[in-house]
């Protein structure tokens, strides 16, 4: 099942068509897709009964992002081996987890403004949690996640380094969170542990590796996080980019203005931002 948000309103997409969620359930289920995710098993029959027939077209250009605002964001640093070592970092024992302020969300073809001189690119896959998670076992972490999504980890490396090791504000400029187009659930995947991601900027290729390279998989951080507190439904977790980023190249690179960043993971799609000048 793939949801997504269209015009603001919950969508289940069917044969490239869009269903809307609130009309076609006569109301029992909001158009608010966030609150989707807090009767998640319920939504999944629901979805599974929709006529297909229903579907109407969807413009790219009217999707936001799947999970919209979300009660909490959790980012993993340093999860792709490579990417550690480009960085010039130790492998961590637990997850390096940040956050990104849910207000920096955005959708999957928006425009991001570049604060800085030195924006960055991140592709990362995006999980998002069904149902209250608290203290799960790995072996249980899959039966907690409602689907996996594209993500853009945007981050301004200078004001991210200016903060001793509170990477948080450096990754929340607003728009640095890009994703999209839609959630997958992981029925949909032959296997949802190990999928192509990869990044490319205004063609050229960036980043591109695959999702078994993760230093912490999905159910390791669903086991770690929720060891120390509940993650409830409807909650993100970017996972970690691959090497490939700007700032480990030599030299440096760094977005402009205009640059199109476009991020694709295997089996979900790709979304596309523009970096504008900010608004001032
Ligand atoms: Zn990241």
């Amino acid at each position: 099942m793939r949801l997504a948000t269209v015009s603001g309103r919950a969508t289940v997409l069917v044969n490239g068509g869009g269903i809307d969620v609130e009309r076609s359930s006569d109301g029992r289920f909001s158009s608010n897709t966030q609150s989707v995710y807090e009767r998640w098993d319920e939504f999944r029959t629901f979805a599974a009964s929709l006529d297909p027939a229903l579907a109407v077209p969807v413009d790219e250009a009217t999707l936001g992002s799947p999970v919209p605002f979300p009660r909490q964001v959790f980012a993993i640093g340093l999860n792709y081996r490579a990417h550690a070592e480009e960085s010039g970092m130790e492998v961590p024992r637990i997850p390096a987890t940040f956050t990104k302020f849910p207000a920096c969300l955005s959708g999957p073809f928006d425009s991001v403004e570049r604060p800085g001189k030195t924006m960055d690119w991140e592709v990362e896959l995006v999980a998002v949690i069904s149902k209250r998670a608290d203290r799960v076992s790995a072996a249980d972490a899959w039966g907690y996640i409602a689907g996996l999504s594209v993500g853009q980890d945007f981050s301004e490396r200078t004001v991210q380094r200016a903060a001793g090791a509170q990477f948080s504000l450096g990754k929340s400029f607003r728009g640095f969170g890009p994703i999209g187009p839609w959630l997958v659930t992981p029925d949909e995947f032959s296997d949802p542990s190990n999928l192509e991601i990869g990044c490319r900027v205004n063609g050229v290729l960036k980043q591109q590796s695959r999702t078994n390279d993760l230093i912490f998989p999905i159910p390791a951080i669903v086991e770690q996080l929720s060891a120390i507190l509940p993650l409830l439904p409807g909650d993100v977790i970017f996972t970690g980019t691959p090497a490939g980023v700007g700032a480990a190249r030599k030299p440096p690179e760094f977005l402009q203005e205009g640059d199109v960043v476009e991020s694709w993971i295997e089996g979900i799609g790709t979304i596309r931002n523009r970096v504008i000048a900010p608004a001032g």
